[in-house]
């Protein structure tokens, strides 16, 4: 069932989510990231959309090119060259994995290999830099709104194409969701685990990579840029390349860890996911180190240190939440959470199938405090990259109020799906746990 709120909101995102991106974008380009400008001159008269509209760089062959090539070598690292970092990295997990347990009790391969496709990549763009000189490390700001149609376009093809295929060649039937709403199920996608042959698994590509291999690659164009325009790299550039290369790299660390996370053990892949890694995550998450460009800001060295005591806390608490919950359910509940064996709540659910399961809810160390912890780790990070940017514009800032509200929604989505999953053994937990991000508070 799809009730009117959720349509309302799909409707709403589907028509105005590729706007707000252009409007961010657009307004660093032609008016140095102000968001009220671009208002105050269509509200006064001074310009009509057509004249921003003609200011816009259109799609070019070069920016084609540059798309096609990165996309094709993203393929190419995923499909066709087999993990080796789990060889020879002590602790690292990679190489061929499995899911988790999908709604019709099927139990996905996956070949982890992101970090060796963030290796390589990174690799190649600094001999590129220092060495070869092939092209100028800022080509991606160079072409940016250029290469923004190029994403737009392979975001749609790609949600578009899962679309037909969930309903034509489906990878498997019984994992497929229809809700006979047609924009519900394009956004929120109707397969579950499209794959294309037996290796090419949308969700974890479209995740990683093009988006999150590109999101470090994009701020190095960035601190380059500042380099080309000022003849020095900034601090709060530093802290940004730096803050935001931490969580990339975990996020390519965990590779593994993160195929039973909500985004690949829950979600459907449709535009939601399809447009989002292609369009919203490259562009909206990189808005301070483009800010930056535009406003070289000097962090005084207190304000510095301060602005990376609270990113590093951030992502501490993001990261040890995450590996005591993996380390919790990996064990089955055999390990130690700060020096003690863990507490929790014993829970069963049944699949489609009608197959009985059984599980198990922590309710120490940070699970205790609040049910998603991991979240508020994750958004004190954010709000460190957003401060890095001082406070002479909001544009910044957009990053820190859209998590908030992505992981607010995501706590509820979370909660009404594990309610409906657990039923009174997820009451039981909510109770020994009555907070979500903040002790006390919420
Ligand atoms: P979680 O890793 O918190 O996973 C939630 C699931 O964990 C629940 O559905 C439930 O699954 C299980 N669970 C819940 N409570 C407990 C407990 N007490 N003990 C054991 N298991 C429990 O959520 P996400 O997958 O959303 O997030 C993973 C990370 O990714 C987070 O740190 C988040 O901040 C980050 N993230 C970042 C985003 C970004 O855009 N930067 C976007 C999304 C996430 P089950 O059915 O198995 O019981």
């Amino acid at each position: 069932e799809v009730d009117w709120f959720s349509l309302a909101s799909i409707l709403f995102l589907l028509m105005f989510a590729p706007l707000i991106v252009y409007y961010f974008i657009m307004s660093c380009d032609q008016y140095q990231c102000s968001l009220i400008d671009p208002l105050t001159d269509l509200l006064t008269g001074n310009k009509h959309l057509s004249d921003i509209w003609n200011k816009t760089p259109m799609l070019t062959y070069r920016a084609a090119a540059i798309y096609t090539l990165w996309v094709a070598f993203q393929v190419l690292l995923y499909v066709f060259v087999p993990d080796f970092c789990h060889k020879f990295i002590p602790g690292y997990v990679g190489g061929v994995q499995e899911g988790a347990v999908t709604p019709a009790g099927v139990v996905n391969k996956y070949e982890i290999n992101g970090l060796q496709a963030w290796i390589i990549t990174h690799l190649l763009w600094f001999a590129n830099a220092y060495y070869f000189h092939w092209f100028s490390p800022t080509i991606i700001f160079d072409n940016w709104i250029p290469l923004l149609w190029c994403a737009n376009i392979l975001g749609y093809a790609v949600s578009t194409f899962a679309m037909i295929k969930g309903y034509l060649f489906p990878t498997n039937a019984k994992d497929c969701k229809f809700t006979g709403n047609f924009f519900y199920d394009y956004m929120m996608g109707i397969e579950f685990n499209p794959r294309i042959g037996k290796w090419f698994d949308f969700k974890l590509f479209f995740n990683g990579r093009p988006g999150i291999v590109a999101w470090t690659l994009i701020n190095l164009s960035y601190a380059a840029k500042q380099q080309e325009l000022y003849g020095q790299v900034t601090n709060s550039m530093i802290l940004v390349n730096v803050l935001q290369g931490i969580y990339v790299l975990d996020y390519f660390w965990n590779e593994a860890w993160y195929l039973k996370t909500i985004d690949i053990c829950h979600d459907h892949f449709g535009w939601y996911l399809g447009w989002g890694d292609c369009v919203w995550l490259p562009y909206l998450y990189t808005l301070q180190g483009l800010y930056l460009v535009y406003h070289p800001v000097r962090l005084c060295t207190a304000n510095a240190v301060g602005i990376l005591i609270l990113g590093l806390i951030g992502y501490y608490i993001f990261r040890m939440t995450n590996h005591q919950k993996d380390l919790f359910r990996r064990t089955n509940g055999n390990c130690k959470i700060w020096g003690k064996k863990p507490e929790y709540i014993e829970c069963s659910y049944m699949s489609v199938d009608g197959t009985k399961y059984y599980s198990k809810l922590m309710t120490s160390g940070f699970w205790g405090w609040a049910r998603h912890f991991n979240y508020t780790g994750d958004l004190m990070g954010s709000l460190a990259y957003c401060l890095a940017c001082g406070f002479e514009h909001i544009l910044p800032y957009f990053y820190i109020v859209y998590m908030t509200i992505l992981l607010t929604h995501r706590c509820l989505r979370d909660e009404h799906r594990c309610f409906s999953k657990y039923g009174k053994d997820w009451k039981r937990y909510t109770a020994a746990v009555p907070y979500r991000l903040v002790p006390g508070i919420f």
